[in-house]
């Protein structure tokens, strides 16, 4: 156990390092796009300039991710109702994805027990599954979500996508930093969503055939199981 608590005690400073570098990152990055934008205006040669712009989005994009990562010293853990949170999302997500011929559509079952959650963080990890789902599915398609309580006290929350899919192969890299198949992408979305996961006692679990789409599964303990767990660790 000591040296158990040691690592996390320094992955707990590395995080907060992380998070100090991040934020020092993003202040001169935000006046460098101000000041790119300003040159834009005042030059013939505009497509390099979004050029620039575009990297910039990038390094910014994954300092915004990264950040997300690096402090979860803050979270704050509360009560919290999981279709509730789902629904925003979704209304979140709406225009993005009736842009790009996407569908949701969203089952709820009987006796959603509440959870123990950080909603944000929760947040985070529904929008970053739900972008992947309909970046994979370029022509548009479906995107089902379902929600039910399962035995013992636990929820359920199934996403189902009818895109590109996943190779056998690739599967095993799924929540590595820096994976991606995609020319703007950070790969930083899913491993993310692993930590989040982890940290709510949950699991997240993906099935995948190329061609035919993706099931993304997220196992959460209800309350009642979070609570008899906390009191068993302490
Ligand atoms: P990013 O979206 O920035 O590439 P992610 O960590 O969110 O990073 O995803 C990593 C990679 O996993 C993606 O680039 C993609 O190849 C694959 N992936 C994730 N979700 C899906 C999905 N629903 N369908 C197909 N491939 C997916
Ligand atoms: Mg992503």
């Amino acid at each position: 156990t000591d040296r158990l608590l040691q690592k996390s005690e320094k992955l707990a400073l590395l995080g907060q390092m992380a998070a100090g570098i991040a934020h020092e990152i993003r202040n001169p990055l935000t006046s460098i796009k101000g000041f790119i934008q300003l040159f834009k205006a005042e030059t013939d040669k505009k497509e390099y300039y979004d050029v620039v712009l575009s990297e910039l989005d990038r390094i910014n994009s994954i300092v915004s991710e990264f950040l997300l990562l690096a402090k979860p010293t803050a979270a704050v853990f509360r009560e919290g109702n999981l279709v509730q949170i789902l629904h925003d999302v979704v209304t979140l997500i709406n225009t993005q994805s009736a842009m790009n011929n996407v569908r949701i559509t969203t089952a709820v079952g009987p006796n959603i027990p509440p959870i123990i959650c950080e909603e944000n963080q929760l947040k985070q990890v529904f929008i970053n599954l739900l972008k992947n789902s309909i970046e994979a599915m370029p022509n548009g398609g479906n995107i089902y979500i379902s929600v039910q309580k399962s035995q013992p006290e636990e929820v359920f929350i199934k996403i189902v996508d009818e895109g590109v899919g996943i190779p056998e192969e690739r599967m095993k890299t799924i929540g590595e930093p820096f994976y991606t198949t995609k020319e703007k992408g950070t790969g930083l979305g899913l491993m993310t969503c692993f930590k989040i996961i982890e940290g709510h006692n949950g699991k997240l679990i993906f099935s995948s055939e190329v061609g035919v789409g993706t099931t993304i599964i997220i196992h959460l303990p209800g309350m009642t199981r979070t609570h008899l767990k906390k009191d068993i660790d302490e």
